[in-house]
């Protein structure tokens, strides 16, 4: 294994983040290795500099250029742990693509992470919010992940407790920010796999398709076609997907809200209640509209594009005024699920 890393300076950073924001990073290394990684975090030249983790920049919104050293994960490599006849566990670096890692389950007939399919960026930050899609969450094939200690240069292992999981949440997004770097991840999938077709609209889209009895590879093209239709490819124009986390509010605060608008949808969450964010938003009139070169998208309230030019800063100012707009008509909190790097 490779023990080199070479470092850029002012480097720019809009291909490495889908909103296509041109924030310059200080500097720039990509790692390809666990020692690699350690030699860099253990670099003199670095001790009292700040430092970012990045894998596809998918969930990232820098305001500002980056005064400090910006980490991009690149470890590669998927390989079999364990394998008996119900189940196989699966290392994954933590640099590989996610829906790559997808394609080849659904292509092996390893079942689990299907209904995930097309959700862009990086194995190793699947955890940091664990990932959710048409019904499943990442947490229900997480066996454990290895972290390198930023501090120490410590390879240390978490299991499924360990993570804390919740909605689009871990503990990396909350006491331990920042201070892990995940440099790869294992997972349990199975041999002989059972569908997860519970969400409406992927039952919806199956039954449309006359399929009855679907099959890993089914489901996989099914969400490929409903998130093709209903999201705006960052290939064509800048987002991070969902820009906020759908609230999760109180029974009582949801019974007051529906007493004046009747039509607010709203799913179970435990004994709270979660609020579509996008009803939300598309109530306050905000779906569609266009400041400059940021936006809410025409289609989707929830997610905020950026046409071409736009900054971090305008995109972010855009947030926080729907997020104003939101709390003054509704009282309900919008938390953006995006990383917010300032
Ligand atoms: C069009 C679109 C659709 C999306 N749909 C979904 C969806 O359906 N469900 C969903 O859950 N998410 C969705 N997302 C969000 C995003 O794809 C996920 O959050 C993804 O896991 C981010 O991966 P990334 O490699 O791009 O992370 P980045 O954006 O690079 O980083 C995200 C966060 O993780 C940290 N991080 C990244 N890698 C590491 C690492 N190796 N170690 C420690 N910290 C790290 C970063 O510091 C940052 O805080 C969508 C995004 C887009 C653009």
């Amino acid at each position: 294994m490779s023990q080199s890393f070479s470092i850029q300076e002012n480097f720019n950073l809009s291909d490495y983040n889908t909103m296509g924001i041109a924030a310059k990073a200080r500097y720039f290394c990509s790692v390809q290795s666990i020692e690699a990684l350690q030699s860099l975090l253990a670099d003199s030249r670095f001790q009292d500099t700040p430092n970012f983790m990045m894998g596809g920049g998918s969930n990232v919104l820098f305001i500002r250029d980056y005064d400090g050293l910006v980490i991009h994960m690149d470890i590669k490599g998927i390989s079999i742990d364990q394998e008996d006849g119900e189940d196989i566990t699966l290392n994954v670096g933590a640099g590989e693509n996610w829906h790559n890692l997808v394609l080849h389950s659904v292509e092996k007939g390893w079942g689990g992470i299907e209904n995930l399919s097309l959700i862009p960026g990086s194995v190793g930050a699947a955890p940091i919010q664990n990932i959710g899609a048409y019904g499943v969450e990442l947490e229900e094939v997480f066996e454990s992940l290895e972290a390198v200690e930023v501090k120490t240069g410590e390879l240390k292992s978490f299991n499924k407790e360990e993570c804390r999981f919740g909605y689009r949440d871990s503990i990396f997004k909350n006491e331990l920010k920042g201070l892990f770097v995940i440099t790869g991840v294992k997972l349990k999938l199975q041999k002989s796999p059972k569908v997860n077709t519970s969400y409406r609209a992927l039952s919806d889209k199956l039954e449309e398709k006359g399929i009855r009895n679907p099959s890993i590879k089914d489901i996989s093209k099914a969400v490929i076609e409903i998130r093709q239709s209903k999201l705006p490819d960052p290939a064509e124009i800048g987002n991070t997907g969902s820009f906020f986390k759908n609230p999760v509010i109180s029974k009582e605060q949801f019974d007051e809200l529906q007493s004046t608008y009747p039509d607010i949808p709203s799913y179970p969450a435990g004994d709270k209640i979660k609020v579509p964010a996008a009803w939300l938003i598309d109530q306050c009139g905000w779906k569609g509209k266009r400041f400059g070169d940021a936006g809410v998208h025409k289609m989707q309230a929830l997610v905020i594009v950026n046409y071409g030019n736009a900054t971090g800063e305008e995109i972010w100012n855009l947030a926080q005024r729907i997020q104003v707009s939101v709390k003054e008509r509704f009282g309900v909190s919008l938390t953006p699920e995006v990383n917010i790097v300032s």
